[in-house]
């Protein structure tokens, strides 16, 4: 096959204990699954179906790399989260079989700019420009967990040069990982190769150029994502 300009390269991210690499297909992210952070954002937390957006997996970051500081925004925030790597495609897959579908897991950070959110959400509009802009996704190597929970225990942390912002257990999740595949393959058919987001607790806040964000999860490969300069 012959393109007028080069395709895409596939987009991955590394494995733990693997030489073989995680290629991406999409990159879904649940909207709101921690309690105290609906409440930060102004809303009551309420158990209704998690939703869902989407980032194009050519906003993929690698941990380590740098982020320069996007335009459009004076409030870059970030999100620390658990994110599920997929490794079996299903549809309509009931939450009992839903850990079958699950390759294993990283950290992530959801960056976003939370003043276009906002203005966004008051307008009814889509969150796209807020969430979906380059290198809006950092994802870290992949632990594979093939069908397994992660533990109960586990915590979730994100400072900033050092300082606490966000800490959380993963078992405060109103939504758990089963039940956010479940929800998620009610819409569409879930694909190996598919990421998913799977929400932040409280305490997001903005970076600055200049600012080291790293996000840890108990039992998997930490991230670290610095800041650079406005684009
Ligand atoms: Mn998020």
């Amino acid at each position: 096959m012959d393109y007028i300009f080069p395709p895409l390269p596939v987009q991955s991210v590394p494995v733990l204990g693997e030489a073989r690499r995680f290629p991406l297909r999409r990159i879904f992210c649940v909207g709101r699954n921690y309690a105290d952070h609906i409440r930060e954002m102004g809303f009551r937390p309420e158990r209704e179906p998690p939703f869902f957006f989407t980032k194009p997996i050519d906003a993929l970051v690698q941990d380590g790399e740098e982020v320069a500081y996007p335009p459009l925004t004076e409030n870059f925030h970030h999100e620390a989260e658990l994110v599920i790597a997929i490794g079996k495609a299903g549809a309509g897959i009931a939450v009992e079989d839903a850990l079958d579908h699950v390759y294993g897991y990283a950290v992530g950070n959801d960056l976003t700019r939370r003043d276009l959110q906002f203005a966004l959400r008051d307008r009814g509009r889509p969150w796209d420009w807020s969430k979906a802009f380059d290198r809006s996704a950092v994802v870290g190597p992949i632990t594979p967990m093939p069908s397994q929970a992660l533990p109960r225990s586990a915590r979730l942390s994100l400072t900033v040069n050092g300082e606490t912002r966000q800490d959380a257990a993963l078992d405060t999740m109103i939504w758990n990982v089963a039940e956010v595949i479940a929800a998620l393959s009610s819409s569409v058919t879930i694909q190996p190769g598919d990421l998913v987001f799977t929400g932040t607790p409280a305490g997001v806040g903005p970076l600055q150029p200049g600012d080291r964000c790293a996000v840890a999860i108990d039992g998997l490969t930490p991230i670290t994502t610095l800041i650079g300069r406005k684009a």
